[in-house]
């Protein structure tokens, strides 16, 4: 009886000691992979960091609550309370932006001609609403046409320079280069977004304007990106010049200019604006 008890006894210390062994063998390679593996996570992480970049840290912006809203670093250049940032047409640069502000918004008065920033600005982001009125009539280009002059380069406010053009095009044809969204004469957008006479419409755009080098030939052209009511009409457009009436473009050296809002000479009901900012890049 006592061998049998005994005999057991050693099997069952054997077995034992043969699974604690096994059990501290998984556990060592366990931790070996361990190990294996922070090393290989930490040999990652060095070979990442080589790319990543840390300062300087982009500044902090509190956008608007709306994305039509100005973020906090914008330059507003109306509010729909005055035109104090900005001038009438012409060679006379005293002369007070003669546009009727009402009801939190302006509205282009043709005889006053157009209104041109006081201030000069090179590259920048802007954010800019328009309205076509209700009872809009005509055709063509004579149909709510007003442009956006992204760099204005003549010092008496004529139409010289670069014009993202204004015009209703909600049912009403043009040459497709002159229709909205068009950079006058040359860049076609690339859809037509428009809302209909009465809406709302925004521009978003970002503008580079041309560099020039000494002797007044072109270091780099003119770019613009813009969204037309949220939809990307101009992508990346390198224009060839400035945007004539009548010839071809061509670029004339010139510095940081002016915007001007154009008024143009059509017969039609003359076209609101309202919430207009800028951000200087
Ligand atoms: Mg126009």
């Amino acid at each position: 009886m006592h061998v049998i008890a005994l005999s057991s006894w050693r099997k069952c210390f054997i077995l034992s000691v043969s699974l604690i062994m096994v059990v501290c063998s998984i556990f060592a390679q366990s931790s070996a992979d361990s190990l294996a593996r922070a090393k290989r996570n930490k040999e990652m992480g060095e070979r990442a960091a080589v790319t990543e970049i840390y300062i300087p840290v982009p500044p902090v912006v509190t956008p608007g609550k709306t994305d039509a809203e100005p973020p906090s670093d914008a330059l507003i250049l109306f509010d729909g309370k005055n035109l104090d940032l900005w001038r009438a047409e012409g060679p006379d640069s005293t002369k007070a932006a003669g546009w009727k502000v009402h009801d939190n918004i302006v509205t282009v008065d043709k005889k006053a001609k157009g209104i041109m920033t006081r201030q000069r600005f090179q590259d920048y982001q802007m954010h800019l609403e328009f309205r076509i009125p209700e009872n809009i009539a005509g055709s063509g280009q004579a149909r709510g046409n007003s442009g956006v002059f992204l760099a204005c380069i003549s010092d008496s406010g004529s139409d010289v320079g670069y014009e993202l053009q204004i015009l209703d095009n909600y049912n009403n044809t043009t040459y497709v280069n002159g229709q909205v969204g068009s950079i006058y004469k040359q860049g076609v957008p690339l859809v037509n977004p428009s809302r209909k006479p009465g809406e709302w419409q925004n521009y978003e755009i970002v503008w580079q304007a041309p560099r020039f080098k000494a002797d007044g030939t072109l270091n780099s052209p003119g770019q613009v990106t813009v969204f037309l009511n949220g939809v990307l009409v101009q992508n990346d457009y390198h224009l060839i010049g400035g945007t004539e009436y009548i010839g071809f473009p061509h670029y004339t050296k010139h510095g940081p200019a002016p915007i001007k809002l154009q008024a143009h000479g059509d017969a039609s009901e003359p076209i609101s604006f309202r919430n207009i900012w800028l951000r200087p890049l």
